[in-house]
């Protein structure tokens, strides 16, 4: 596996939760895999790090010396790529302490991507031998890049994208300091609108390529999803496969969350009515039966906060309450601010990225709302399912997957979802949850019923599984 996060190492979004968990899972299917991440500021004091074993590799891309440092945490093994002079250095793992792109983040990754595929086609380097490399979005986009230059034999890579949006976009001016032929900048490369773009190389180069969700993997074919890349990908269709992230039922299990107010159970929600009102106390919200509707995720306009304010006197009105817990753009961060003054003990917004709380918000709302106005897999959803938490999603790639209108499918529903990415659209619905939400038996079988669902990783693992070994028998 090479990625730019893992947890428990560090993690920005979903591909950490991804990247930290599968080896895992994999594990039980008699798969053995390793990661291959940076060794940014603080990761290697979160890990048990063998700098005794470090494998020094000179100066690859002639911008400091680097190492690998074999490393465990729990069930995941792997090696801390180090690079003082790239890694080592305060700020996010993408943005500086300013928010913004690293100036160097092509070389950063470049880096990544080049020592994971030489340890692919070297097996001395680490003494263990690669299967399969299986490399993550853009960050790990040159891996088959680096791959086509080295020439000879290699193992199968699989490629995953997490979410199109970010493709890793450079001047095409950059490919010889990256140690990567000057053909690559073409059509049948790297070459995205007279730029380059990593994540390009990871779909061209890889030999499957896999997105989050089957829905997903269908949008990202289309002028609509497909930011350009849906020729490329449509082309690849037949290689081009949607798997669902499962997600990690150890971590998110409101019978032993210690994170929590109280446990509970499908059987016994007792705790959950305790998490209710703690979480009302905790963000200041007037403590009582209304309706409270959670979201938790970053603010940008993907994930379609905007919306949510903009129904937010409707549900005001018809007496609900609103708990936000996220960060993200600025004008969206002042948009909720501004509804918590303006509406003191039914609106409240914590602005940061808090993983605690983010347990205690999906364990103590009613409903979750992810009106992503795209959404390649998303997992807050799947965590509010298992918190017997009814998720209010509009219907597009993950969400659309995991989510079954209740009142659509009354049998079968696993929550509740619209289709127009607008705030009219989105407050149908939430009239529609708040209806269940009062109807006692409705919603006692509804919860029940997403509670039941598995979405551990055991099961979401297996078409991976498949995958690998696809490719190694061909
Ligand atoms: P994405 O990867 O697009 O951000 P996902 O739903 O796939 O969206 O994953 C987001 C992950 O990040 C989830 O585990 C979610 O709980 C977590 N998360 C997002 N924002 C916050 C926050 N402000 N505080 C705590 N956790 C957050």
């Amino acid at each position: 596996m090479v990625a730019s996060e893992a947890l428990p190492l560090i993690k920005t979004g979903g591909l950490a939760d991804v990247v930290g968990a599968l080896p895992a899972a994999l594990a039980t299917h008699g798969v053995s895999a390793r990661l291959l991440c940076p060794a940014y500021r603080g990761v290697e004091a979160k890990v048990d790090a063998r700098r005794d074993q470090a494998r020094p590799l000179g100066d690859p891309l002639g911008v400091g010396e680097a190492a690998l440092v074999p490393f465990s945490a729990g069930t995941l093994h792997g090696w801390l790529l180090d690079c003082p002079a790239l890694f080592d250095r305060d700020g996010g793992p993408y943005l500086s302490p300013a928010g913004h792109d690293w100036d160097d983040n092509a070389v950063r990754f470049a880096l990544l991507s080049r020592v994971a595929a030489q340890m692919a086609t070297i097996e001395a380097m680490t003494g263990w031998r690669v299967d399969v490399v299986h490399a993550h979005d853009w960050q790990a986009g040159l891996v088959g890049a680096y791959l086509a230059a080295f020439g000879g034999v290699r193992p199968p890579l699989v490629f995953t994208i997490h979410n199109l949006q970010f493709l890793g976009r450079f001047a095409a001016a950059i490919l010889p300091s990256l140690a990567l032929p000057w053909w690559m900048n073409s059509m049948h490369g790297l070459e995205f609108y007279g730029e380059v773009a990593f994540l390009k190389g990871g779909v061209f180069f890889a030999d499957a390529v896999t997105t989050v969700s089957p829905t997903y993997a269908q949008e990202i074919q289309t002028p609509l999803g497909g930011v350009g890349l849906q020729g490329l990908l449509a082309a690849r269709a037949d290689d081009l496969h949607g798997i669902v992230n499962g997600i990690d039922d150890a971590a998110w299990n409101p019978t032993g969350d210690p994170l929590i107010a109280a446990p509970y159970s499908a059987e016994d929600r007792t705790g959950k009515t305790a998490c209710k009102r703690a979480l009302q106390k905790e963000l200041g919200l007037e403590v009582g039966d209304r309706p409270l509707l959670g979201s938790v995720g970053r603010m940008t306009g993907q994930k379609g906060i905007d919306l949510v304010l903009q129904s937010l006197p409707r549900l005001l009105h018809a007496g609900a309450q609103l708990a936000i817990l996220g960060s993200g753009e600025a004008p969206l961060e002042l948009a909720a601010r501004a509804a918590a003054q303006g509406n003191p003990g039914q609106v409240a917004f914590v602005q940061g990225y808090h993983e605690a709380l983010s347990h205690r918000v999906i364990a103590g709302s009613d409903a979750l709302l992810v009106p992503s106005r795209f959404e390649p897999c998303g997992l807050t959803q799947q965590y509010a399912q298992r918190y017997g938490t009814i998720p209010v999603v509009r219907h597009t790639g993950g969400l659309a997957d995991t989510v079954r209108d209740a009142d659509a499918d009354p049998e079968q529903g696993t929550g509740f979802s619209f289709a127009a990415p607008d705030a009219g659209a989105l407050s149908e619905a939430l009239d529609r949850t708040l209806a269940c939400l009062h109807d006692a038996p409705r919603k006692h079988a509804l919860v029940r019923r997403i509670m039941g669902l598995d979405r551990g990783w055991s099961n979401a693992a297996q078409p991976y599984v498949a995958l690998y070994r696809a490719l190694t028998a061909a």
